[in-house]
């Protein structure tokens, strides 16, 4: 995806999340010199498997992985910060150091426990199946302008009357949504006081730093978190998370302008999931979506919950293709796929008898129309040792060429397992 007119790559997830965007930045870390969280916060689970270990990342960067490579939590994020303390300890035990290159932007707001406490209480009412991680109530203060900022941290003694403000404002909407939870001043104020210190030192104008080394020709990646399908503007909506996923979010998020972005890179499994609640149109009656959860490991990285499982929608990925510029697709777990004799691929939607070649905006809409599926054959031999294209199965490489021919852009990279070396460079 790097070359001499490509430096600054976007790597998004173009269904609904989970696609394997970790592994992607991963592997492509390994040529980069920079790779930055645009959006999102501690609801997004990167599993990423080195050797024998796993890692599951949620704030930092896939990247840190890679010892050269500097780590940015951009503005358009949401920072937890004892996700981010508990996830440097864990890289710490394993000998992995992030000294002098991780920077968080001191413009990303600040998720606070008053935050759970909100997620919780609405999603009990509100039913969208978030992770209870706080970040929706965050987004809303950060649109609402009433957020606390990383920055805020270096003024403890002007945040003091505004926390005590939003502790309160929270405790009233708790009480308005049914909750017998509270939130407590002094337990925030303590923990402001106690962040100060620890996140001060990696605390930088990070929008400053991306654009300076775009600008210098190195390599930078902007990881995205969940998928297109989830973007609150783009997505199934009110089924989505609160931030800008798709590509045009990446230069918002970053802080850059969108013209230092050379190329797009869209991740997807060569089936679908999604967790949580909305429609999904080529969810797989059982058996067979059970098999694709049990052989996928088709569980939330962050909840374990199982994820509903279904065949590669092509409406959705030429819809993706479409609202984040994608130049290149890289297809994740075609592994998994391994032992079907057969594999439908829904092609089109039909809606009321019509055809429907465009994504509804309305999920009551998204909801009537009935995929239209061709049936493949399957390989039905393993994939996982393949390290290049000739190395699959013909029927593996004509299910590739098909998904490909219905995208509408270059399959870049496949991926045929879990490892690093895992993957195909197309
Ligand atoms: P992300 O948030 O998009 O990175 O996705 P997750 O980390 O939630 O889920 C991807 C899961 O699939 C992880 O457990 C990965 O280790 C795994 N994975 C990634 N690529 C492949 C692949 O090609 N084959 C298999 N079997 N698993 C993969």
């Amino acid at each position: 995806m790097f070359d001499a007119r490509t430096a600054c790559v976007v790597v998004v997830g173009a269904q609904w999340g989970d696609e394997g965007k970790g592994k992607l930045v991963d592997v492509l870390a390994e040529r980069a010199d920079m790779v930055v969280r645009y959006q999102g916060g501690a609801n997004a689970g990167h599993t990423v498997v080195t050797g024998d270990t796993q890692f599951i990342l949620q704030q930092i960067p896939s990247g840190i992985l890679h010892p050269r490579v500097t780590c940015i939590v951009g503005n358009g994020a949401v920072l937890d910060p004892e996700q981010l303390f508990a996830e440097l300890a864990a890289l710490e035990a394993k000998g992995i150091g992030v000294q002098g290159r991780l920077f968080v932007s001191d413009r990303a707001h600040l998720v606070l426990p008053y935050h759970k406490l909100l997620d919780a209480a609405s999603d009990r009412s509100q039913k969208l199946g978030t992770t209870g991680r706080g970040i929706g109530p965050t987004y809303e203060d950060k649109y609402g302008r009433r957020g606390i900022r990383v920055g805020d941290l270096r003024h403890l003694e002007c945040a003091r009357p505004v926390l005590a403000e939003r502790v309160e404002r929270a405790n009233r909407l708790l009480e308005l949504l049914g909750s017998g939870e509270r939130a407590s001043f002094e337990q925030h104020l303590a923990l402001l006081e106690a962040w100060a210190p620890r996140l001060l030192p990696l605390t930088a104008d990070t929008g400053l730093l991306v654009h300076r080394a775009v600008r210098e020709g190195r390599r930078v990646l902007l990881e995205g978190a969940q998928g297109a399908l989830l973007d609150v503007d783009h997505g199934t909506y009110p089924f989505v998370t609160s931030s800008n996923t798709t590509a045009g979010g990446a230069a918002v998020g970053a802080g850059i302008g969108p013209t230092l972005i050379h190329g797009v890179l869209g991740v997807v499994k060569a089936y679908t999931t999604r967790v949580g609640n909305g429609p999904l149109p080529t969810e797989a009656s059982d058996p067979a979506g059970l098999r694709l959860r049990e052989l996928g490991g088709e569980f939330g990285a962050v909840t374990g919950r199982p994820r509903r499982c279904g065949w590669f929608d092509a409406t959705v990925v030429r819809y993706a293709v479409r609202v984040n510029g994608l130049t290149g697709l890289a297809v994740t777990k075609l592994d998994v796929l391994d032992t079907f004799a057969e594999i439908p691929v829904g092609t089109a939607y039909e809606l009321h008898g019509r055809a429907c070649e465009e994504l509804p905006s309305e999920v009551g809409v998204l909801d009537q129309v009935r995929p239209v599926y061709e049936v493949l054959p399957g390989w039905r031999r393993p994939t996982a040792a393949a390290r290049k294209l000739g190395d699959l199965p013909a029927e593996a490489r004509r299910y590739l060429d098909r998904l490909e021919e219905l995208a509408g852009v270059p399959i870049r990279y496949v991926s045929v397992g879990t490892r690093r070396d895992q993957i195909i460079e197309v």
